[in-house]
């Protein structure tokens, strides 16, 4: 399938999922200026399929921005890698998402019936089953990517020779694996349905 295809499916599923999973949450009470899960969440999930549609946005950005984003980014990759949470690098100062339009599936999947409070969201059980299958969809649909933390999987995409091999699709994760196990990133190819992070 054509990578642009790809893409378009992609945003099929986060639509899909939004239909599917809305007689659950129609009951969210999360509210405009909470950023809970993008503060005390431990890990902002992504494939590369994800990220590449993400990178493809950042392009659009003046360079001051993004520079000072990709410092933002280095700094999420040094908290993530010596701490288990890290506010995320696309929220901004007034708890805005920077990249709301192309957020990953794991952001748009979550929601909460109860105020956090800091003690996490309250999910229904039936939306957490549908969002495991929106997400093995995903993976599916990106069979030569990988899965992880979203600055790290940026990361990984910002290295030319990988992004390269990973558009022609011949990528082999051994090459890179300096980068992907220090990073913990699920390669789909290598493994069991389901293992994304
Ligand atoms: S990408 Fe956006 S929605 Fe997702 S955790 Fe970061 S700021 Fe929050």
């Amino acid at each position: 399938m054509a990578l642009r295809e790809k893409k378009k499916r992609v945003g099929e599923l986060y639509e899909r999922y939004e239909l599917l999973a809305k007689p659950y949450t129609s009951q969210a009470v999360c509210s405009k200026g909470c950023a809970s899960c993008c503060i005390d969440v431990g890990s902002v999930g992504a494939t590369t399929l994800e990220g590449l549609i993400i990178l493809e946005y950042l392009q659009g950005w003046d360079p001051r921005a993004k520079q000072k984003m990709n410092l933002s980014l280095q700094q999420n990759r040094n908290e993530k890698l010596n701490s288990a949470l890290a506010r995320c690098a696309f929220l901004d100062q007034e708890q805005r998402c920077l990249i709301y339009p192309v957020r990953p599936f794991s952001c748009r999947r979550l929601y909460s019936v109860r105020r956090c409070d800091g003690q996490g969201p309250v999910i229904h059980r039936r939306a957490l089953q549908i969002g495991k299958q929106m997400e093995q969809a995903l993976q599916k649909l990106d069979p030569e990517g990988c899965s992880g933390h979203l600055s790290f999987v940026l990361d990984l995409m910002g290295n030319k020779e990988f992004l390269q091999a990973y558009l022609r699709g011949d990528w082999n994760s051994e090459e890179f694996r300096e980068i992907i196990q220090p990073y913990g990133l699920v390669v789909h190819k290598d493994a069991p349905t389901g293992a994304r992070s």
